[in-house]
C-alpha cells in the first residue's frame, strides 16, 4: 500500500510550528508496513488543497491528511474533500446531535461554523473524535482512501489510534501484505563513520533484509529492518541479522529498541548490587536528571554534586586546592578528585565525575573548547578520560553526559 500525507496549515508555510503530526502519521503508516512516499505540507488554500489531493490521490492507495477541519473560514480540507471527489456534503444527523449534545453541556451556542464540522461528502463517513468537537473524515473515491484528521496532536493521535490504523491495517490484510518489523541496536563509543566500516559487507548486502545507520550526539542507532506476515518470522530473520552484528561489536551494543544509556547502566547497577554516586561540573546535573528518568533509580542512585565553582570541588567534594592552581578545574587530577570525594562523603560504591569546557567561551590553546574529563571512581581505582568533543554547548552536554554514562556501565561490567 502507497500513502501520503498532506499537512493543511498555512502556519506550517511560516514556519511558526513544526509539522510533528506529520512524523507521527508516518512513523504508525510505516511500522504497519505501508510506504510513505510523499509529504506534502499545504497552506489553508483551497485550490491548492484541491491541486495536491487530487494528484495524491491520483498517485497512492492511501492519502491522510491533517488540520483544516476546525470551525472557522480557513478550515477548508471538508470542501477540499467534497471538491476533489467532485461529491456534495452532507450533515450526518448523529453527529449534529452530538455536537450540540457537548455545547448544551457547557452551556455553549452552537453556530452554523460548528454545525459545518457535521457535513461528510456523500458516501463517506465521519470518524469520532473523543478528545475534541471536529471529527474526522473517510470516504473511498477511486481506488483511494481519504482520510482526514484534524490539527490538535491529541486529537490527531486519538483519531490514527481509534480509527485510522485499525482501518488501514483491516484493508491490508485484505490486500494480504505483510507487515514492517524493526529492531534497533544502540552503540554510543564508535562513530558513523567507522560503524560503516565496521558493517561495511553487511551493508552492502541488502535483500529483504535492511539495515541503516543513524547518528545523534553521543550514539548511533543501527536500525534493522524486515517486511514478514508474521512477527515469528521476523523476528527468525533479524534474529540472525541481529547476530551477525554483535558478534562484531560484542560489548559496544549498549541496549535495544527504546532501551536508553540510562537504563542500561541502572541495569549494570542492579545486577550487580552496586550504588552510585555523581560529581557534575559542565554537565549542571544533567548526568543525575538522566539517571532520575529512569523509573527505580532510587535502589542504585544515592545522588549528584553539582559544583560549578572551585570553591564548591573544595568544600563539598575535598578538591585540594593545590590540584586546582596547579592542573586548573579542567583536568584529569581535577576530574579524579572529584570522583574520589563524591565517592567518600556519598559512601556509594562508585562516582562519577565530569569536568569541562561547555564553551562557547572560556577555551584557551591548552584547554579549548570541548574538552571534557570523565572519571569513574570505585573500590579498586579511579579511571580517567580525556574527550574534546566538537559541536554547540548543549551538544557538548549531551554527548558528555552519554560519554560517562557509559563509562561508568564498561567499568561495572569490568570492560574498562
Ligand atoms: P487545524 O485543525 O488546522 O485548526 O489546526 C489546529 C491546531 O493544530 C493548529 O493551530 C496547530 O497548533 C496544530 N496543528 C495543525 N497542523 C499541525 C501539524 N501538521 N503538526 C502539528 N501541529 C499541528
Ligand atoms: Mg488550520
Amino acid at each position: 500500500m502507497k500513502a501520503e500525507i498532506v499537512s493543511i496549515g498555512t502556519e506550517l508555510l511560516f514556519g511558526e510550528i513544526d509539522d510533528t503530526n506529520a512524523t507521527y502519521i508516518s512513523r504508525h503508516l510505516t511500522s504497519a508496513g505501508i510506504d510513505v512516499h510523499l509529504r506534502h505540507a499545504v497552506d489553508d488554500e483551497l485550490d491548492r488543497i484541491v491541486q495536491v489531493l487530487g494528484a495524491a490521490m491520483r498517485r497512492s492507495d492511501a492519502v491522510i491528511t491533517c488540520g483544516g477541519l476546525g470551525p472557522t473560514p480557513d478550515d477548508l480540507t471538508r470542501q477540499a474533500i467534497a471538491q476533489v471527489t467532485n461529491r456534495a456534503l452532507q450533515t450526518v444527523p448523529a453527529a449534529e446531535q452530538q455536537l450540540r449534545d457537548f455545547f448544551a453541556k457547557r452551556h455553549r451556542k452552537v453556530s452554523s461554523n460548528n454545525l459545518r464540522q457535521c457535513q461528510v461528502p456523500r458516501g463517506g463517513q465521519l470518524l469520532g473524535n473523543s478528545v475534541g468537537t471536529a471529527p474526522g473524515l473517510l470516504i473511498e473515491h477511486e481506488d483511494c482512501t481519504l482520510i482526514a484528521v484534524p490539527g490538535p496532536p491529541p486529537e490527531m493521535r486519538q483519531m490514527m489510534t481509534d480509527h485510522v490504523m485499525p482501518y488501514l491495517r483491516e484493508r491490508l490484510t485484505q490486500q494480504q501484505q505483510s507487515s514492517l518489523f524493526t529492531r534497533t541496536l544502540r552503540v554510543a563509543d564508535i562513530g558513523e563513520s567507522d560503524l560503516a566500516q565496521q558493517l561495511e559487507d553487511i551493508l552492502a548486502d541488502q535483500s529483504d533484509l535492511a539495515l541503516a545507520l543513524y547518528a545523534s550526539p553521543g550514539e548511533v542507532r543501527i536500525r534493522m529492518h524486515t517486511k514478514a506476515p508474521s512477527q515469528q518470522e521476523a523476528n527468525k530473520k533479524l534474529g540472525d541479522l541481529e547476530n551477525s552484528v554483535r558478534q562484531r561489536l560484542g560489548e559496544h551494543i549498549y541496549g535495544t529498541d527504546d532501551e536508553t544509556m540510562e537504563v542500561a547502566v541502572g541495569q549494570v547497577l542492579v545486577a550487580a548490587s552496586a550504588t552510585l554516586a555523581v560529581a557534575e561540573s559542565c554537565t549542571g546535573g544533567l548526568v543525575a536528571s538522566r539517571i532520575t528518568d529512569v523509573p527505580g533509580s532510587s535502589r542504585y542512585f544515592q545522588g549528584g554534586y553539582v559544583t560549578y565553582s572551585n570553591e564548591l570541588k573544595q568544600q563539598l567534594l575535598g578538591v585540594p586546592a593545590q590540584i586546582i592552581q596547579q592542573h586548573g578545574a579542567v583536568s584529569e587530577e581535577c576530574a579524579q578528585a572529584m570522583a574520589e570525594g563524591a565517592r567518600q562523603s556519598s559512601g556509594a560504591d562508585y562516582a562519577l565525575a565530569v569536568t569541562g569546557v561547555a564553551g562557547p567561551d572560556g577555551g584557551t590553546p591548552q584547554k579549548p573548547v570541548g574538552r571534557v574529563y570523565i572519571a569513574v571512581a570505585d573500590e579498586q581505582e579511579t579511571i580517567c578520560q580525556q574527550f574534546d568533543w566538537p559541536g554547540t554547548r548543549s551538544q557538548f552536554k549531551q554527548r558528555t553526559s552519554q560519554m560517562a554514562l557509559n563509562m561508568l556501565r564498561k567499568r561495572v561490567l569490568g570492560l574498562v
